[in-house]
Order: C-alpha cells, then structure tokens, then sequence
C-alpha cells in the first residue's frame, strides 16, 4: 500500500515493487551476507547485474548493436560538458536548439568548449499559448558538428515529441526526463543521454546510449571519465561506478520488462497525462499555457487562477497525501511530475483533490 503519492520532479519516486525488493536483499544481496553497496565492482556477482541491467535496457529500448550503453557518474549536467568535449572533433561550432530552462543550461556549459549557434524555437500562438517550433523549422547549420536538444523540459513542462530525422546530422538528445516514458527509435539518435534519479533509478548514475562510431573524436583534454571511448573500453568501470544507483536502476528495468515494457509504459503514461490535463483545461480554476502538441507527459506545471491560494494548495495537498507539488522557483505556481512510477490512481487522487479544492474555495 502507497503511504503518499509523490510528485517531485526528481529525485523522484520509485516502484513500490522495487523498494521492496532491495529492502527484502538490503541486508544480505545474492546470498553474500552483505549488501549490494559492500561488494567490489569488479567481483563476478556484481559484474553479472551490472550486465544484466544494460541487457535488459537494450531489450527495453530496442537499442541496436552498433551503440555502446555507458553507466556514469555526474548527472546530465555532466554531460553538458562531456558532448562538446567529446563530438566537436575537429569542427569548432555546434547547433543547440533553445526550447526551455535545460536546454538553455547546456548552451551555457557548452559555449565553454565551442562557438554555439543558438537555435531559438520558443513560439508563442496568437491564443497565448507557449509552445516550440516543429522540426522541419529548426535552422541546423551545415558547419555543426551536431545538433543538442532536449525532447522533455522537465521545468517548462514542454515535451518534443516528434522524432529526429536530419539526415547526415549528429543528434544528441538529453532524455533525462522522459527515457524509457514512451517508445523511441533510437537509431534516429546518435548520443542519447539522462540522469537516473527520474525515471531510470537513484540519483547518481547518468546513462549515455552512443554509437560506437562516436568513440573516437575526444578532445585530448577531456577528463578520462568524461571521455566516452575511456568509459566503453573499460566497461563503464574505469572508476568505480555509482553501484547502488546501477544496481537499484537494474531493478527498475526489471519491473518494466515484467510490466509489459515500454509499449505498456506509453499507454498508461498517454491515459494519466489525458487524465491531468483535462482536469486542468475543464476548470477555470486551473492554468496551463502550453500548447496541445508540446504538452510534457512527463511535468505537467499548473497555476491557480488566484496565486494568493498556492500555499494553500499546497498545504491540503499534502495533508491528503500528496507531495511535492510546488512549481520551480523559476515558473512558480504547481508541478506535477508523473513518471513510470506514478500509477493512475495516483494522478486520479491529485484530480481529485483538484476539483475538491476549486469548489471549495472557487
Ligand atoms: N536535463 C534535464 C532535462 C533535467 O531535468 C535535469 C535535472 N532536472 C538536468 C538536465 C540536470 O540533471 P542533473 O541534476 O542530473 O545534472
């Protein structure tokens, strides 16, 4: 039985049914006697779920056999750094599509190693509806080394949720939170990278998803445990890697695959996200600017009608159970963030208490 339902935008909640087990082996993992974060990395027991985590991530993503699947420390904004360090090659600009807060992030670390083409795609409607322009307008310059965008901004709840298709282009995409949400064709991606703590695992391990061509044009300055090729050759264990977050995320992969995979992921994620909006849009109590087809599934933000309710809002929210429903600072007002882990009955509870809130003080 679920205590609260959790909303927070990461680190974020976990299946219920993957607490228990790591709760049920804390103590005594693999018949060892001790935990999975006591043992080396390097002994067999904990090689084979390292291997098996990537395994079932490959069967879960259908990734093809010409990419390397590595297991990183330093969060996403690692990898703000690690892309430039590692794609430019000789080239000395890249194209960044700006759409929204992380985005914008990764422009600001990579101007650091390169000259950035800011790519804007913010579009306003004439209804005042915020959203971003589609594909076929994004202005990719020829001399780019690759193209940087974030398909789920996690803070402006906007969501990307057409697929890449720039022939001869090098498409790296920072899925860190929307991975595994809903089916993708990874070969449409060259680099494909997300922080765990959202909808993969603990906070701590970054997945990188790349082609294996790509290995090999690293700035001599790259810190080794930023350099991608490092990483592959060594089997993600060049230093010791974030074990528990591995070992947990292998756990999650686990539950997807005996949940129906990724296919049933996307059909509950389309009916909890239809669920939220239209208890959003069928309320005049309620706000969302964002426009029906850059809608995140992922972060829905809200605003009250009456700003002067929030704290309000928040405080009988959270005595009905539910948590971390406060905006970013940035955007203010309410967020909430639904990943694999967030049941319907979960988004069925916050409708509910949406519509209990309205009447009673609307
Ligand atoms: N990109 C996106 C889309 C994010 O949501 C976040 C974290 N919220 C980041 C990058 C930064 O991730 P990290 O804190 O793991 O560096």
């Amino acid at each position: 039985m679920h205590q609260v339902f959790n909303f927070s935008a990461g680190p974020a909640m976990l299946p219920e049914a993957v607490l228990e087990k790591a709760q049920a082996e804390l103590r005594n993992w693999n018949n060892q006697g001790t935990s999975v974060m006591e043992v080396s990395h390097r002994g067999k027991p904990f090689m084979e779920i390292a291997a098996k985590a990537e395994q079932d991530l490959r069967e879960l993503m259908n990734i093809p056999n010409n990419y390397k699947v590595l297991f990183a420390h330093g969060g996403a904004r690692a990898q703000f750094a690690a892309i430039p360090l590692n794609l430019l090659g000789l080239k000395t600009t890249a194209d960044y599509i700006d759409g929204g807060y992380w985005a914008h992030s990764a422009v600001e670390e990579a101007q650091k190693y390169c000259k950035v083409n800011v790519i804007d795609i913010n579009h306003v409607h004439p209804d005042g509806m915020r959203g971003v322009k589609p594909m076929r307008e994004w202005l990719l310059t020829d001399e780019a080394a690759y193209v940087h965008y974030c398909p789920n901004e996690t803070i402006d709840g906007i969501a990307i949720h057409e697929q890449p298709d720039f022939s001869g282009k090098i498409v790296v995409a920072d899925y860190s939170s929307s991975i595994l949400s809903r089916e993708i064709d990874v070969s449409r991606y060259d680099v494909i990278y997300a922080g765990a703590q959202k909808n993969i695992g603990p906070a701590g391990l970054t997945i990188i998803i790349i082609k294996e061509d790509l290995l090999d044009r690293a700035n001599s300055v790259t810190p080794s445990i930023l350099n991608y090729k490092i990483l592959a050759e060594n089997d993600s264990m060049f230093n010791t890697p974030p074990t528990f977050a591995w070992y947990l995320s292998g756990l999650v992969f686990e539950w997807l695959k005996e949940n129906g995979g990724i296919k049933a992921m996307e059909a509950r994620n389309e009916a909890k996200q239809a669920l939220l909006y239209k208890a959003i849009d069928s309320n005049d109590f309620y706000i969302n600017r964002i426009c029906a087809n850059n809608r995140s599934w992922m972060n829905i933000p809200f605003q009250l009608a009456d700003s002067k309710l929030d704290e309000l809002f928040l405080k009988e929210a959270e005595a009905s159970g539910l948590q971390a429903l406060k905006g970013h600072r940035a955007l203010g007002g309410m967020r909430a963030s639904i990943y694999n882990a967030m049941g319907l009955e979960g988004v069925q509870a916050l409708c509910d208490f949406m519509d209990v809130f309205a009447k009673k003080h609307g």
